[in-house]
């Protein structure tokens, strides 16, 4: 079944968006928010962004390349911030959206670091540094939720779904299904839009995937 997406992305990676819109054959909704509205209303850009942009799908695509980072202080996040949020925002008339990120082939070493061992169960679990230094902090909350219990998260104990650039280019359906999915399916700690962040002890630095 085809899901209309949202492609949300940094300028720098405006290639691979236009390679998903014109290759992928994928039923997208084609606005992207590159120009500020003017209001200095939060309230009402997000209300904006909600209704003119994403009310039309219920999948955001969001690219991370290399100028997504939280801690990146040279980069402006607040578009890929708000959109986002507006993703997640669950209203009457316009649910959520589910959330794909897509790593990027320059960040594929920056984000999957290899295997360690656990030192809480001993098993071997893979690095995936989704955290400040890749993304921003409304990825990376709703892909590592926090939790109580265990040191490893499965498929069940996220909101985001994450693929390689090349794993979606091959299937790219399959990809945006899951996501979709997502919307529905229990989770066990809500996905959040607005959240404190700061003072979030579980989303410090690297965790197990
Ligand atoms: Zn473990």
């Amino acid at each position: 079944m085809a899901h209309k997406c949202f492609i949300s992305f940094k300028t720098q990676d405006i290639d691979y968006k236009k390679e998903i819109q014109e290759d992928f054959g994928i039923d997208m909704i084609d606005k992207s928010l590159n120009e500020a509205i003017d209001s200095k209303d939060e309230d009402y850009i997000m209300r904006k962004i909600r209704e003119d942009y994403l009310s039309d799908s219920t999948v955001t695509i969001h690219l991370i390349g290399s100028y997504n980072a939280e801690n990146d202080l040279q980069q402006d996040q607040t578009y890929i911030k708000r959109e986002l949020q507006a993703s997640l925002y669950n209203g009457k008339n316009n649910t959520k959206n589910g959330i794909l990120g897509v790593v990027l082939p320059s960040m594929y070493k920056n984000i999957y670091k290899g295997e360690y061992t656990c030192h809480f169960c001993g098993e071997i679990h893979n690095y995936v540094a989704i955290d400040d230094e890749t993304v921003v902090k409304e990825f990376s909350y709703n892909y590592y939720i926090p939790k109580i219990n265990g040191c490893c998260w499965t498929e069940e104990d996220r909101y985001c779904v994450l693929v390689k650039w090349d794993d979606f280019k091959d299937s790219p359906n399959e990809y945006i299904d899951n996501a979709f999915d997502k919307r529905s399916s229990p989770i066990k700690c809500p996905p959040k839009s607005r959240h404190e962040f700061s003072n979030d002890p579980n989303n410090s630095f690297l965790h197990a995937a």
